[in-house]
C-alpha cells in the first residue's frame, strides 16, 4: 500500500460506486481528501463522515463549477476525475441535449479540471481520469455517445500528458469494464451479456479499481503518463 500521508486529493464524483471506493481507498492511506457529488446528498455527507473527508456539492456538467472547485481546493497533490454517466439506447431516440450534458461531464469537465489542477499541482503531481474499456471495445449497441466520450479522454490523456511532462505531473486513463456499481449492477439484465466477453466472468470491484488508481498516484508511477490502464476481466482481450 502506498501512503498519502499529508497528501492534498481531490475527487470528482465521489459519492458512489467507483469513486467511493477512490475516496475511502485515499482516506485509509492518510491523505486528505475532498470529493464533490450532484444528487447524492445523503451517501455524500455519510461517506465524508465515515472517512474524515470533506464533500462539495458541484455539477460536472458545469465548467466553471467545475474549474472554481478544482481552483478553491488549492494546490493539489492528486486530482481523480471519475464522475460520469452513461445514456442507453438507440442513437435515433436519444435526447440531443441529454447527449451534449454527457459530454460536458464525461469529455469537458475532466479536460478543463485537469489544466486547472496543473496550473497549481507541485512536481510530482497526479492526474487520474476514470475511462471505459468501452473507449476501446463497443462490443454492443445502444452506446456511441458514452464509448465516443471515453475514447476522447484517450487523446486528451496523450496530449495533456506532453504539455504537464515538463512540470512534472502525471496523467493517466484508467479504463475498467463492468464494475459492480449502480451504473452496472452485476445483478442487473446485461449480467450473462457482458461475462460472455470476459476471460473473467465476474464484474470487478469498485475497490480493484481504486487499487489501480492508487499505484498510479503513488510513488512508483512517476515515469507513467500519457496511458491507458484496462481493468476489465479480459472484457477487451
Ligand atoms: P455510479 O453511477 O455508480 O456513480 C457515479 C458517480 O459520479 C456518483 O458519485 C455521482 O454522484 C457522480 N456524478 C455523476 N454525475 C455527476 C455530476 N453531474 N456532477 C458530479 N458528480 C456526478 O457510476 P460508477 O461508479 O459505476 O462509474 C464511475 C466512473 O467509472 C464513470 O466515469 C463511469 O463511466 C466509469 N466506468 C464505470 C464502469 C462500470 O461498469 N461501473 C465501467 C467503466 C467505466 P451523484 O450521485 O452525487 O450525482
Amino acid at each position: 500500500m502506498s501512503s498519502f500521508k499529508e497528501k492534498s486529493v481531490l475527487v470528482l464524483g465521489g459519492s458512489r460506486g467507483i469513486g467511493a471506493a477512490i475516496v475511502r481507498r485515499f482516506a485509509a492511506d492518510g491523505a486528505k481528501v475532498s470529493f464533490t457529488y450532484s444528487g447524492s446528498a445523503d451517501a455524500a455527507r455519510d461517506l465524508a463522515s465515515e472517512t474524515g473527508s470533506t464533500a462539495f456539492q458541484t455539477d460536472s456538467s458545469d465548467r466553471d463549477a467545475v474549474i472554481a472547485r478544482v481552483r478553491d481546493s488549492g494546490p493539489l497533490d492528486v486530482l481523480i476525475v471519475n464522475a460520469g454517466v452513461a445514456i442507453f439506447g438507440d442513437a435515433l431516440d436519444q435526447d440531443p441535449d441529454a447527449i451534449d450534458r454527457l459530454f460536458r461531464i464525461n469529455v469537458q469537465s475532466p479536460y478543463h479540471a485537469s489544466v486547472e489542477a496543473a496550473r497549481k499541482m507541485p512536481q510530482g503531481g497526479r492526474i487520474i481520469v476514470i475511462g471505459s474499456v468501452n473507449g476501446d471495445r463497443m462490443p454492443v449497441p445502444g452506446l456511441a455517445a458514452y464509448a465516443l466520450s471515453k475514447s476522447a479522454l484517450q487523446g486528451m490523456a496523450r496530449g495533456l500528458a506532453r504539455d504537464f511532462g515538463p512540470r512534472g505531473i502525471t496523467i493517466n486513463i484508467v479504463q475498467p469494464g463492468p464494475i459492480d456499481t449502480e451504473m452496472n449492477p452485476e445483478d442487473g439484465p446485461m449480467k450473462d451479456l457482458m461475462h460472455s466477453f470476459m476471460a473473467i466472468k465476474r464484474h470487478g470491484r469498485a475497490e480493484e479499481v481504486a487499487g489501480m488508481v492508487a499505484w498510479l498516484a503513488g510513488p512508483e508511477a512517476g515515469f507513467v503518463t500519457g496511458a491507458m490502464h484496462t481493468i476489465d476481466g479480459g472484457f477487451g482481450a
